[in-house]
This record gives structure tokens, C-alpha cells and sequence, in this order.
């Protein structure tokens, strides 16, 4: 029990209070914390156990009390206090020219300041505050009508339980799940083997939508506020200035910029256009708006949407196609992976004639048969995939897929264990898997052999030149040049990437080998144990799964890799050819890792990475790839057209890298540490 009086209690609960909203904001809407996840959970627990100890203290607007409350058997319905209007849509220049138009004839202006924002793809929330206190959060519904949805939305960590200042107010700002958050909520629903959501959008909208606050509280959501709606107070004559005060008062709000005129707001709608992808949620246009409120009250609005506003939109990311067939490709684990094989269609730029349909039983849920109409997407670099079928479309003459019950790369047997969601080949001979392995084992992070592609390695399984890895390295520079397309010059190119892999690091050597399982920081978390190859293979299951990190299924599939006679006989010709399988001195320098810890985050598009190459580039060099900019950011990476990641990184005096000079920071480091 605590061995304070109510007095004393009542007095710390206040200022732990005050402490945990600070540093809130510092997370979730600075994106700039001051303290560790430890130190604040710290703080949180003691506010939880005062709050226990005095129940009678608890406030609604407690930073405890974000998920709190029984489920409810409904929604009630709440009406809005002013009409949630839509937004007319343009979709070119001449579009936006004629919005303008409209405005200076009307205002009688002959140029007006627009602000041009986000249009966050997700769905509108309305925020009621009461004396600084968070009330009520309300979907938008038919516009007049919408739902309250308030013990959801207190959820959201960046929104605020309580303001800076007691005032009421009302703001509107889009409720979203992050791109990232996305992906691992997918992810997570995958191994659960519950339906996936199509999109960021959808889970969003479930999650606001459900009557548990728990399980909204699990879902992660994000807000961003663009709008303050109640009576602006007298002194504030631009939406801008709103949106600054809203900052003030402890809201995150939405990315804006202020143009000055139409010119300028569509250069921001062909740059955004270009690098949406670059953003942690999915935006599917801008939204610009009149700067100036007085302006805003002469323009008013029409029975469906404002005057002073308007949406631009993006080409859609989704588009209709047909299922022309279902192939199966397989995997260097022999996994069997369903894909569409598609009627080519451009979404956003770029050609997609394929989208994966993951595994059998995401088949059957969407019920995808060949000769299907289907709805499909393309988001960032994601593959692109099936989000549904259109059934009306049906004829009747499509044909249900079904998973074979034979490898269709070497008719080998096919295994689905229980409780898992893939099938695999089960021979380890099968070429598929070679072929994969091969290119696994070529890969830039693996050995590095440059020369070495699909084309190639095709080619050398055709000729029956070599079977599996191992083979690479006792290629002659005959064998090569017998080859179609081979010139002499490629082939001593070929053999000399093949030489100078064989110094690679040796955790880069291990990852090489392809054992499932084991990534790249497997690879070193093993190497950080073992120094060579030969004690690896000698550990037993215990020993490894005492390694941190290291849990039972890699331990196994490691010991399973090594007791297979076909493995053993790899392992052997490697040695035979000279492969480095142990750590040597210069590896402890590069375990080194120059990069230790410091922290990256990319924008913009780069020229010679992927950006999952550049983030494994940093990564093994021991450093972090992060996706916002924050006070712990060391260094932003910055390509063509960067996003609001530039400013921010400005703003906070974070180190900025062309792609240049992040390339040679690295070469120079490498060179030092060889
Ligand atoms: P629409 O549904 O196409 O009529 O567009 C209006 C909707 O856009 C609003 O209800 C909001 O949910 C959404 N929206 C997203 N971002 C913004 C923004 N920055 N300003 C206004 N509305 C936005
Ligand atoms: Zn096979």
C-alpha cells in the first residue's frame, strides 16, 4: 500500500501526469523522444499504481485511461454540429486552373494563397473538446449523422486526452494505420490464418468500427488533424495560422505547405504524385484549400461540397484486370507460391502483369478462379496483389484453381505440415530450389558475385555445367565461353567475381548457404558465438538455442542443415575451393561495425539502391533503417524529389546525405576497415 496520504498522492498523480503527456507528445507527435520506452513506462507504472491504490483519483482525461471501458452492444449516434461536406475531385492542371478560376471570380481576387495538404487515405474523425479535455470522437457517417466512436479514438497515442490550453474546440483529421503497421498487422494475420485487409484504408475503418476499444488499441492507429471547424478564435484569419495553433495546443497535424499560387499548387501535386510512396501512410491526392478564412465565408459552398476547397487525386493504384492463369513458382525453401498471371495493366506508372496470391488458402478465401475479373493493387514496393474478385463478372466458365499435389518444377512430392500455410517441395534435388539457392547465394548481401544473374545461372543448369553452388567455383573460363552470348572478356569477369568472393565476411559466407531461418543478423548473431564453420556444424540444438535470440525452429533447421549428407558435400567443395569459412582478423574489424547504431531513414528515389538494398547495406554495417525523422536520426539519405522527411531533418539539424555521399562514406569506410 503507499504510504502516501490522499493529499500527497493527489499532488504527484498530477505532476506524473503532466510528465507522461509531455513525453507523450514527444513520441507520438514530435516524433522526437526525450526519454527511453523503459524510462517511460516507468513513469506509467507508477501513475498505475497510485491510480490503484486512490481509484477515486482516476480522471477521464488520464494518460492511464486510453484504453479503458467495457465493449459496447452499439454505436450512439451522434449529429455533427456543422455538416461534413465531400470534396470535389479534379485530375489534371486544367482542372485545378478552373477551381482557381471560379475563386478570383467570385472573390474578385486576382490571385489567392491556397494551403495544399495530404489527402490521407483513410477515414475522417471529429474531435470535441471540452475545457481542454477530449469528449467525444465521431465518424463522419451520411455528413449529418455519424457514430461516437470516442473510447476507440482515445486509443490513438498521438492524439491528446487533454490541450495545453482549457478550451473548447472541435477539429476534424484523418484516422489512419501506417503503411509499416500495416504490413505487420498483415503479417501477424497471416500466421494467425485470419482474412487479410485489403488495404491500410480498410483496416482503419474496421478498427474505428469496432465495439471492443481493445482491439482498436491493438490495431495502432494513427490521426492527423487538418481542420479546426468550431469558431476560429477572432484572432486567427488564415487556416494556416489555425493549424500552427492546433500544433501548439498538442495536436499532430497534418503535413501542409502554403502556395501562392495555382502554378505553385500544381508543382506540389506533380512532385507528391512522384514520391507518395516515400510516406509512412497511403495519400491518394491532395486536398488545397483557400488560405484566408474571410475569403472562405464569401465562397461558402454548394449542397454537396465547399467552394474554397478541392481534392486532387492520383491515378488510382488499383485497377481491374483478368486472371489469364494461376502459376506456381517455387522457392529456394521450396515453397509453393500461387501467383496471377495477369492481363497487363498500368497502374500508377508502371506495368503489372503478375500479383501474388501468397498461399493456397488465400486462394480459397478470395475465391480466385482462372478467367476471374479481379480488383488488384499496387502499393510503394510491395508486389502487387488481388484485393477481390469482381463475382458479378462471372460467366460461369472460370476454373477453380487447385494446388497440385506434385511439384511442378520436378514432379517431386509436395508436403503442407499442419498448422502451416505453405507447401513445399519436398525433394532437395529439386531445381527450383537450386536455382533459388544459387541466386540466393550470389545475392549482393550473400557472396556478392557480380556477372551471376537469373540469365546466367539458367544457362549453367541447362548446360549441365554446374548443379548447385558449390559448382561456381570450379567454372573455367572454357566452360563460359561455350556459353550463347559469353564473351571471353564477360567470362574472366565472371571468374574473377567468383575469386574475390571467396574473402567475403564469413557471417556473409554462413547467410550464403541459405539455411532457413537464417537471415543476415542470424548469420551474425552466429558468427558473434562461433568462429568457424566446423563449430557451427558441431553445435548441438541446446547450445544454440541458448544463443539469444536464436529460438527452437532455427536452432532445429540449423542442426538439420548440417546432419544432410548433400549439405555435407557442399560444405566440403567449398572448403575445397578456397572459400573463407571462418572469421579472421579483418572480420572483427568489420564487426566493428562503423556504423554501429547510427540511425538512417531514406527519401526520395534513389539511383542505384532499392531501398531494401541500401536499408540491408546500412544494417550490415551494423547501423539502423528507420522510417521517420526524429532528434535520433543520424543521417537522412536524400534522392530525387525527397518527401517532408528533407524539412524535418533540416528543421532538427539531422546530418543530410546525397546519394553520393552516403556511397562514398561507405566505399572510404570499407577501404579503411579492409
Ligand atoms: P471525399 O470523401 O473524396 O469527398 O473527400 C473528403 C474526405 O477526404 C474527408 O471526409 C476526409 O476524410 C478526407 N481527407 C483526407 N485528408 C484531408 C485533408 N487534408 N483535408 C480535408 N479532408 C481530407
Ligand atoms: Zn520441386
Amino acid at each position: 500500500m503507499s504510504e502516501l496520504t490522499k493529499k500527497q498522492a493527489k499532488e504527484r498523480i498530477k505532476i506524473l501526469r503532466k510528465k507522461i503527456r509531455y513525453h507523450e507528445h514527444q513520441y507520438y507527435v514530435q516524433d522526437n523522444p526525450e526519454i527511453t520506452d523503459a524510462e517511460f513506462d516507468e513513469l506509467m507504472q507508477q501513475l498505475l499504481k497510485l491510480e490503484a491504490d486512490f481509484p477515486e483519483l482516476i480522471s477521464e482525461d488520464s494518460p492511464s485511461q486510453r484504453v479503458g471501458g467495457e465493449p459496447l452492444d452499439k454505436f450512439k449516434k451522434v449529429e455533427h454540429s456543422q455538416q461534413m461536406l465531400s470534396l470535389d475531385n479534379t485530375f489534371n492542371e486544367q482542372e485545378l486552373k478552373d477551381f482557381a478560376e471560379r475563386i478570383y471570380k467570385i472573390t474578385e481576387q486576382n490571385e489567392v494563397e491556397f494551403v495544399v495538404e495530404h489527402k490521407i487515405d483513410g477515414l475522417s474523425a471529429i474531435l470535441t473538446y471540452e475545457n481542454g479535455q477530449f469528449r467525444q470522437g465521431a465518424t463522419r457517417g451520411n455528413g449529418v449523422v455519424g457514430e461516437d466512436v470516442t473510447a476507440n479514438l482515445r486509443t490513438i497515442n498521438s492524439l491528446p486526452l487533454k490541450l495545453q490550453e482549457d478550451i473548447n474546440l472541435e477539429v476534424r483529421g484523418e484516422v489512419f494505420i501506417s503503411k509499416s503497421n500495416f504490413a505487420e498487422i498483415n503479417q501477424k494475420r497471416l500466421a494467425e490464418e485470419t482474412d487479410l485487409f485489403a488495404n491500410p484504408r480498410n483496416a482503419a475503418a474496421g478498427s474505428v468500427r469496432q465495439l471492443d476499444p481493445s482491439i482498436a488499441a491493438q490495431r495502432n492507429l494513427s490521426i492527423l488533424i487538418y481542420d479546426w471547424i468550431s469558431e476560429n478564435e477572432s484572432k486567427i484569419s488564415y487556416h494556416s495560422e489555425a493549424l500552427e495553433r492546433l500544433k501548439e495546443l498538442g495536436f499532430k497535424v497534418n503535413w501542409y505547405q502554403k502556395a501562392d499560387s495555382i502554378d505553385e499548387v500544381y508543382k506540389l501535386c506533380e512532385k507528391w504524385q512522384e514520391s507518395r510512396d516515400d510516406l509512412d501512410y497511403e495519400i491518394d491526392g491532395l486536398v488545397i484549400k483557400v488560405n484566408k478564412l474571410d475569403l472562405r465565408k464569401i465562397l461558402g459552398s454548394t449542397a454537396k461540397s465547399p467552394r474554397w476547397a478541392v481534392a486532387y487525386k492520383f491515378p488510382a493504384q488499383q485497377r481491374t484486370t483478368v486472371v489469364k492463369d494461376i502459376e506456381i513458382s517455387v522457392g529456394r525453401t521450396g515453397a509453393l507460391t500461387p501467383t496471377a498471371v495477369l492481363e497487363a495493366v498500368e497502374i500508377a506508372g508502371s506495368t503489372v502483369s503478375r500479383a501474388t496470391l501468397h498461399n493456397e488458402d488465400e486462394v480459397k478465401r478470395k475465391d480466385v478462379r482462372i478467367g476471374d475479373h479481379v480488383l488488384i493493387q499496387k502499393a510503394g514496393d510491395v508486389i502487387p496483389e488481388v484485393v477481390k474478385v469482381i463475382k458479378e463478372k462471372r460467366t460461369g466458365a472460370e476454373k477453380i484453381f487447385s494446388m497440385p499435389n506434385y511439384c511442378p518444377v520436378c514432379g517431386g512430392d509436395v508436403k503442407r505440415p499442419a498448422g502451416e500455410a505453405v507447401t513445399r517441395c519436398t525433394n532437395i534435388t529439386c531445381p527450383a530450389q537450386r536455382k533459388e539457392g544459387i541466386l540466393h547465394f550470389v545475392s549482393r548481401n550473400a557472396m556478392n558475385i557480380e556477372g551471376v544473374g537469373p540469365a546466367l545461372v539458367d544457362q549453367l543448369l541447362e548446360n549441365n555445367l554446374i548443379e548447385d553452388y558449390a559448382d561456381l567455383y570450379f567454372l573455367k573460363v572454357d566452360h563460359l565461353k561455350q556459353l550463347e552470348r559469353m564473351g571471353e572478356k564477360s567470362a574472366d569477369n565472371v571468374i574473377e567475381a567468383l575469386e574475390n568472393s571467396k574473402d567475403q565476411p564469413f557471417f556473409r559466407v554462413l547467410f550464403a548457404l541459405g539455411i532457413r531461418h537464417v537471415g543476415l543478423g542470424g548469420a551474425r548473431l552466429l558468427t558473434d558465438n562461433y568462429s568457424s564453420l566446423d563449430e557451427i556444424a558441431g553445435a548441438n540444438r541446446e547450445e544454440l538455442e541458448s544463443i539469444d535470440e536464436i529460438g527452437p525452429a532455427t536452432a532445429e533447421s540449423i542442426v538439420n542443415f548440417f546432419t544432410e549428407p548433400q549439405n555435407k558435400d557442399l560444405i566440403t567443395r567449398l572448403k575445397q575451393a578456397g572459400v573463407k569459412l571462418e572469421k579472421d582478423s579483418s572480420e572483427e574489424v568489420e564487426e566493428a561495425k562503423f556504423l554501429a547504431d547510427k540511425r538512417f531513414v531514406f527519401t526520395g528515389s534513389l539511383q542505384e539502391y532499392t531501398r531494401s538494398e541500401i536499408k540491408d547495406i546500412v544494417e550490415q554495417a551494423g547501423g539502423r533503417a528507420t522510417s521517420t525523422v526524429s532528434s535520433k536520426t543520424d543521417y537522412l539519405v536524400v534522392g530525387e524529389n525527397p518527401g517532408s522527411k528533407l524539412a524535418k531533418a533540416q528543421e532538427l539539424e539531422v546530418k543530410i546525405l546525397t546519394e553520393a555521399e552516403f556511397k562514398e562514406m561507405f566505399d572510404k569506410n570499407k577501404e579503411v576497415l579492409k
